[in-house]
C-alpha cells in the first residue's frame, strides 16, 4: 500500500487518458510529458514482462484450443496472423490490468517522479503556494497527502525559512 511522507496510506496519482495512450504507444522518445517519460523508464521491465506473459499465455491457448477450429477454415497464414493479433490484444490487456499494480509496487520511484515535477504523488494535483508544516511537510490541498518539502520540485513555498 503506498503511503505519504507521514506514513499514512494514500492513493497513487492516476494517469490521464493521454498519458495512458503514450504509455501504450510505448515511444518514450516522442512523449513530451516528463512524468510519462520517467515513469516508463522506472517501470519498463515489469511492464514488458507482464505484456510478454500475457502474449505467451494467449499464444499457447490459441495453439491448444483455437487453432484446430480456425486453421481448416482460413488456412495457415490467416490462422497465424489471427494468432499474432490475439497475442497482441491479450498482451495489451495484461499490461493495462497490471499497470496500476506495477505503479504501486514501484511507488517510491513513482512518487519521486511526480514530486520532482511538482505534482502530488497521491492525486496528481499541482502543488504550489503551500505552507510548510512544523514537520517539514507540505500538505496537498486536494487529498491531504503530506510530502517532505525537499522532495517537491518547482515549489514556490510561502513561509519558507
Ligand atoms: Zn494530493
Amino acid at each position: 500500500m503506498p503511503s505519504d511522507d507521514r506514513g499514512l496510506p494514500c492513493d497513487i496519482a492516476k494517469l490521464s487518458m493521454r498519458q495512458i495512450f503514450w504509455r501504450a504507444v510505448g515511444l518514450k522518445s516522442v512523449a513530451k510529458d516528463q512524468i510519462v517519460k520517467k515513469e516508463m523508464s522506472a517501470t519498463a521491465v515489469p511492464e514488458t514482462s507482464m505484456a510478454l506473459i500475457g502474449g505467451a499465455i494467449s499464444w499457447v491457448i490459441w495453439d491448444i484450443f483455437v487453432s484446430s477450429m480456425v486453421q481448416p477454415l482460413v488456412g495457415d497464414l490467416i490462422n497465424l496472423l489471427l494468432q499474432v493479433a490475439f497475442a497482441i490484444v491479450v498482451a495489451m490487456c495484461f499490461w493495462f490490468v497490471f499497470l496500476n499494480q506495477i505503479r504501486r509496487w514501484r511507488f517510491s520511484q513513482i512518487s519521486e517522479i511526480f514530486l520532482t515535477e511538482g505534482y502530488c504523488a497521491a492525486c496528481g494535483y499541482l502543488l504550489e503556494d503551500l505552507i510548510v508544516e512544523p514537520d517539514g511537510c507540505v500538505v496537498c490541498p486536494e487529498c491531504n497527502g503530506a510530502w517532505k518539502k525537499e522532495r517537491v520540485g518547482n515549489l514556490p513555498i510561502s513561509g519558507d525559512s
